[in-house]
């Protein structure tokens, strides 16, 4: 039998300047994703663009590559791309990746402005000069009317993100911003629901648009769904069931109310398992705590509603569990988009009561597909070992206030400290603390030897998380 070979779009097929593709090979981006391809030669040639694709398609390099080479002389000092994101944690992984993706040219200054971060050191970075500022709608408008940001010379405005910003209530924050800027521009729109502003937003700020629609939106074989029966007291005990059984390494937990995801959360920690959840109460250092750790592989599940896991990039999901049915096909299929990202495989579990029936059968008409249904007296611990995560996360009091980097931490782990690089995890650096992830069993030991010893030539405070 021979299969359908899989269209391979290589960034090569672009127009664009060789360090640029040179750069996207050393970051591995060797074929674009479907989406990538199917907007980038539109965009890349002038026209304004409504892209939709679920989360994980790789939107941001298909918008960030063209407000990269709409740029101007490096030279130039004015703003010459905006970006809108719906959440600040969006505005850093948006402006994290642009950076990655302008390595390629010289001196580009990628600015974040969001709300919730004092406004002080934006302005003083406003008076050094950004090319490219990525930030959320009411604090860019904020400063649009204060004077401190200039858009006079902008030639690419991005709205990334647009449903989920319409659903913050930002549109006339969005069409101000648009007014705000010159009406020689290009616009890009991305968005992975197509509700009516859309639309609108289109209507009113986008010059004759190219549309791509990406709706077959998984590769069937990447994402195994499969549905259990259960009845409604046995649900949250269905789920610590599950994580026995397949024992993923990272797991999002879906629940539809805040108040089950309260109950899953004290279930599955009396149980043993390292797990936190995502939701409206966290402040902000709390919220990005949580991310980090469920990201760098410390946490094993992550409990959270459809509104806080919303926007939420995380590779190497192994699972999605859908605690409770949702009524909306839609939300169905964003919530099993979590898993199976760009090149790996992902499992989508569903719990349903007999109640929730009608909306299998409401999710099995939308995918044109007949769920998989596994008895749940099947599901059996496959170890007598309770799930663990393989890391840690270490609390480190310093930041880029105290402008730690990556390199010292890890310095100090492999150097007096005697740890082998390979023990050490990903390390995040927010404004006043690091984050540094090591191999579980190491982790008291590598807290008292830094505590111990010094970081950037200075004792500092290090903490286990959890
Ligand atoms: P989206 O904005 O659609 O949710 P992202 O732009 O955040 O998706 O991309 C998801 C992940 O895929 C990121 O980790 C990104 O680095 C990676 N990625 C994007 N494009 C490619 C590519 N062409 N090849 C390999 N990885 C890619
Ligand atoms: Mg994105």
């Amino acid at each position: 039998m021979t299969s359908t070979p899989t269209p391979d779009h290589p960034f090569t097929e672009l127009q664009l300047a060789p360090a640029t593709l040179a750069n996207l090979t050393q970051l591995g981006y060797v074929s674009m994703t479907p989406i990538q391809a199917a907007s980038l030669p539109l965009a890349l040639a002038g026209h304004d663009l409504i892209a939709q694709a679920k989360t994980g398609s790789g939107k941001t390099a298909a918008f960030a590559l063209v407000l990269l080479a709409n740029l101007r002389a490096s030279g130039e000092r004015g703003v010459q791309a905006l970006v809108l994101c719906p959440t600040r944690e969006l505005a850093d992984q948006v402006a994290h990746e642009v950076r990655r993706l302008a390595r390629a040219e010289e001196n580009i200054k990628v600015l974040t402005l969001c709300g919730g971060a004092p406004i002080r050191p934006q302005l003083a970075s406003l008076e050094h000069g950004a090319n490219i500022v990525v930030g959320t709608p009411g604090r860019v408008l904020d400063h649009i009317s204060r004077d401190s940001l200039r858009l006079d010379g902008l030639n690419t405005l991005v709205l990334d993100e647009a449903d989920r910003m319409l659903d913050m209530g930002f549109f006339n924050d969005i069409a101000s911003v648009a007014r705000a800027c010159p009406i020689e521009r290009q616009t890009l729109l991305f968005s992975a629901t197509y509700p009516a502003g859309i639309a609108q937003l289109a209507q009113q700020f986008l010059r004759a648009p190219k549309e791509v629609k990406l709706l077959e939106q998984h590769a069937p074989t990447k994402i195994r769904q499969v549905f259990f029966q259960v009845d409604r007291r046995d649900r949250l005990d269905a789920v610590a069931r599950l994580l026995d059984h397949y024992r993923p390494v990272s797991t999002l937990a879906f629940c539809n109310t805040r108040q089950q995801c309260r109950d899953l959360l004290a279930l599955l920690q009396e149980r043993g398992f390292v797990a936190l959840a995502l939701h409206g109460d966290l402040d902000q250092v709390e919220r990005d705590q949580v991310l980090i750790q469920f990201a760098n592989r410390s946490c094993s599940v992550l409990v959270a509603t459809d509104v806080a896991a919303r926007g939420l990039d995380i590779a190497q999901l192994e699972a999605v569990i859908n605690v409770e049915i949702t009524p909306d096909p839609e939300i169905h299929i964003h919530r099993i988009g979590r898993t199976g990202r760009v090149d790996a495989d992902g499992w989508a579990f569903s719990l349903a009561t007999m109640e929730e029936m009608h909306f299998v059968g409401r999710i099995e008409a939308d995918q044109g597909a007949q769920f998989e249904w596994q008895p749940l007296a099947d599901l059996k611990p496959q170890s007598r070992k309770p799930l663990s995560p393989p890391m840690a996360t270490l609390q480190i009091l310093g930041g880029r206030r105290e402008k730690m980097r990556a390199g010292d931490v890890l310095g100090a782990l492999t150097g007096s400290a005697g740890f082998d690089a390979k023990q050490i995890g990903k390390i995040n650096i927010n404004e006043l603390s690091t984050y540094v992830a090591v191999e579980r069993s190491i982790a008291n030991l590598a807290a008292q030897k830094l505590t111990a010893g010094k970081v950037k030539g200075r004792t500092v405070k290090v903490r286990v998380l959890g």
